[in-house]
């Protein structure tokens, strides 16, 4: 569902990515680690193409991003996105966090699209918290609200970028459970993401990047127990 070949991009002078050739299978769940500045976001921005790339070809459900016209509207309508900080709109409830983009870019009525959000806010279990605004939630609530908004455009993949990182820690267990619950229900993801837990519990495949290059890739179990790779050993000897 998702084709990246050959991929290179620059800030200015610097490469921030270098030759990312990956493929990601529907249903597939991808966790991303690497050291701070290895180019993670930068990855996965890249698939909902909130970054473009001046080199390589990256095809996201059948929509190939890098041959220019107007598909940006096409793959943020497929690919959802949940980050660190969990940017809802502080002047908008719950409930309306939700409605906004189903109803400006699905088409839907305020009915319809209420009736939407309502279905993924019990999901996240909070939607006893619809009238509320983001700032009288806590922090692991407010994320929940984050992941229910973008499950209420019916994505076929959905990215995460350090969804616990910025939480207190009694609330990351529920943003994690979440997120495994989104896996057991057999939605694509790409997350990024220390919390190596999670990673062993529900990812197909671990992805260690360091400056900019995709160093090793494997399932967890071979990953954290055979590392081949110098930089991922050194990285896996500092956070676990
Ligand atoms: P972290 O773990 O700290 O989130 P990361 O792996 O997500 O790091 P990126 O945010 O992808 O890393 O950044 C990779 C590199 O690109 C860093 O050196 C960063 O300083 C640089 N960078 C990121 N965004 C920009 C930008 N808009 N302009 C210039 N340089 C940038
Ligand atoms: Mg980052």
């Amino acid at each position: 569902i998702i084709r990246m070949e050959a991929v290179n991009k620059w800030y200015g002078e610097f490469q921030v990515l270098t030759g990312i050739d990956l493929s990601v299978r529907t249903g597939e769940r991808i966790v991303i680690c690497g050291p701070s500045g290895s180019g993670k976001s930068t990855l996965i921005r890249c698939i909902n193409r909130l970054e473009t790339v001046q080199q390589g070809r990256i095809v996201v459900d059948g929509i190939d991003l890098t041959a220019g016209g107007k598909n940006v509207d096409a793959v943020r309508a497929e690919v959802g996105m949940v980050f660190q900080q969990f940017n809802l709109f502080p002047h908008l409830t719950i409930l309306e966090n939700c409605t906004l983009a189903p109803m400006r870019s699905r088409g839907m009525n305020q009915a319809q699209a209420e009736e939407v959000a309502m279905k993924y806010l019990t999901r996240v279990r909070i939607p006893e918290q619809a009238k509320k605004y983001p700032s009288q939630l806590s922090g692991g609530q407010q994320q929940r609200v984050a992941i229910a908004r973008a499950l209420c455009m019916t994505p076929k993949i959905m990215l995460f970028d350090e969804p616990t990182s910025a939480l207190d820690p009694e609330m990351v267990k529920e943003v994690l459970d979440t997120m495994i619950g989104l896996a057991e229900d057999g939605m694509t993801m790409l997350c990024v993401t220390h919390e190596m837990g999670f990673a062993r519990q529900v990812a197909d495949r671990v992805i260690f990047m360091a400056e900019g290059k995709i160093v090793e890739q494997a399932p967890p179990a071979e990953f954290f127990g055979n590392p081949q790779n110098d930089k991922t050993r050194q990285f896996l000897g500092q956070i676990l």
